[in-house]
């Protein structure tokens, strides 16, 4: 049976122009970057290279006088960048004790605010309305002269709805704190122009963007006093200890240059099919909803909720296809929630129970598409016919 995959942003394929600049870097040139002799310093070239590249999608023009993006530090994933740059930025700002996030991030912040706050740390989650969208009114009125960073994700991984990072750095600047974002599910996707808009800290994860898993990236503006979370050897600059991951930071290099050459083209394909994707649920399901800011959303990302019904049991009949997608539920205690996120934005429960989120790529084609809706709707109709809550909800 052929694989569909519809679950990029839980991770995505290598893609095979990184592998294969990845694969010398096992067997043949071993060498550690740290090293003196030119077995190992060459790596170290190699790199740099990798740096820059990754720089580059980000927006961030900075070279040091040997050409070095040094604002680039290379971490272990995207939770380490997330978790360095709020233990950077309240270093940065002593005297300050206070984060302001969002009610959806990722549990790579939500998870360490909570850390932070059992530590003494005052913690603000600014809610979003029904459709994912950020109070921006309670950011202003949240962020203050106790704020030492302000750590807002650019697009959220569940329903791809954008927030706008650009206007929240500038909130943070005027009162004085310092402004991180989790770009780890936009980077690649939207176009991000770090010198632009000024911003502090930038997490990425390069298993989001056909590259290996294990490898990420934290943006951090030269000038502004860096706290590691991570102490070893000399590794970059001091800020992250530890032999770097030398193949998957080539790699990682690598799906950052192909990317920033083809978002422009991905984009259009992908958001072509996610709309048709929708068109066809719509048209051929009732009570459905898709859930998310529709006007500011990552191309590659649909939310869809089917009402009065589980979506483990949707996934089960789609897996049985060959189907890959991901619930929006996470099982706590035996019993399954709908999502913090769902929950944030107050989607109804009979609703949020039966969410399905499908996430493309660029791989993905009009055929797959159509497969999917075609599995679908008899699966959806299977399901509903032996809902009670169907019955009794219609
Ligand atoms: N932030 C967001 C928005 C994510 O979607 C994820 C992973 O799903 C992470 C952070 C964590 O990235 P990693 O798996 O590289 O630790």
């Amino acid at each position: 049976m052929k694989t569909i995959y519809l679950d990029n942003n839980a991770t995505t394929a290598v893609r095979p122009e990184v592998l294969e600049k990845m694969l010398p870097f096992f067997c043949e040139r071993y060498g550690n970057p740290s090293s003196i002799h030119t077995f190992g310093g060459s790596v170290a070239a190699e790199i740099e290279e990798a740096r820059c590249r990754c720089a580059e999608l980000l927006g961030a023009g900075f070279r040091d006088r040997d050409g070095k993006a040094s604002e680039i530090i290379f971490t272990s994933c995207g939770t380490e960048s997330d978790n360095t740059a709020l233990h950077a930025a309240l270093k940065a700002r002593p005297g300050r004790n206070k984060v302001v996030t969002s009610a959806v991030e990722h549990p790579a912040i939500l998870h360490y605010c909570e850390k932070l706050n059992r530590e003494g740390v005052e913690v603000v989650k600014i809610p979003v309305d029904e459709r994912g969208r950020l109070d921006m009114e309670a950011l202003k009125r949240s962020v203050d002269e106790k704020t030492a960073v302000v750590s807002l994700m650019w697009a959220n991984n569940e329903t791809g709805t954008i927030f706008p990072i650009a206007e929240a750095v500038k909130i943070a600047h005027a009162a004085g704190a310092l402004c991180h974002s989790d770009a780890v599910q936009a980077a690649g996707k939207e176009l991000i122009d770090a010198d632009g808009i000024g911003i502090d800290f930038l997490s990425v994860s390069g298993h989001k963007l056909h590259a290996p898993k294990g490898v990420g990236i934290l943006f951090a503006r030269r000038g502004i006093p860096f706290a590691p979370l991570i102490w070893g050897g000399h590794q970059e600059r001091m800020r992250r200890g530890g032999t770097e991951n030398v193949a998957s930071v080539i790699g990682l290099g690598e799906a950052c240059r192909l990317a920033r050459l083809e978002r422009e083209t991905a984009r259009k394909h992908i958001a072509a099919l996610r709309d048709h994707l929708e068109q066809e649920v719509s048209s051929r399901i009732p009570r459905i909803r898709i859930n998310g800011d529709l006007e500011h959303r990552l191309c590659n990302t649909s939310s869809i909720s089917f009402e009065y019904i589980e979506g483990e049991s949707i996934l089960m009949l789609l897996d049985m296809n060959g189907i890959c997608a991901s619930s929006g539920s996470a099982c706590t205690t035996g019993s399954l929630e709908p999502s913090h996120v769902l929950r944030a934005m107050n989607v109804p429960y009979t609703a949020a129970h039966g969410t399905i989120r499908f996430s493309l790529s660029a791989a993905n084609t009009l055929e797959e598409i159509d497969f999917t809706a075609a599995c679908l709707v008899p699966a959806i109709e299977r399901l509903r016919q032996i809902s009670p809550y169907w019955r009794e909800g219609k």
